[in-house]
């Protein structure tokens, strides 16, 4: 449980547990320095050997969602359910911008 960062180059993901507090937003990877991606509770990370999902979730990434699940807007929210596909993801983001 709690929330996490993300390396996509890698395929970690490392719990910043809960305490609100403590989040660290900027961290960089410790194997690779790279940039890692704050995400919410409901991320879970695949086998590293899984590249289907994990280039999915590196789009996800790039395209700014954090894996909060609902995603919600001022009047509306909409669920997140894992996509098949890169197309899935890209219909995903589609409706996350639509979002007020
Ligand atoms: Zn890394």
């Amino acid at each position: 449980m709690g929330y996490k960062n993300v390396c996509v180059n890698c395929r970690i993901s490392l719990s910043e547990g809960t305490n609100y507090e403590l989040f660290n937003r900027n961290k960089t990877c410790p194997t690779c320095k790279d940039k890692m991606y704050f995400v919410n509770e409901k991320f879970k990370a695949p086998k590293k050997s899984n590249d289907k999902e994990w280039k999915i979730i590196e789009y996800l990434l790039l395209s700014g969602y954090d894996f909060r699940n609902p995603y919600c807007g001022y009047e509306q929210c909409i669920y997140f359910e894992f996509p098949k596909n890169l197309q899935e993801a890209e219909a995903f983001i589609r409706e996350m911008r639509k979002l007020k």
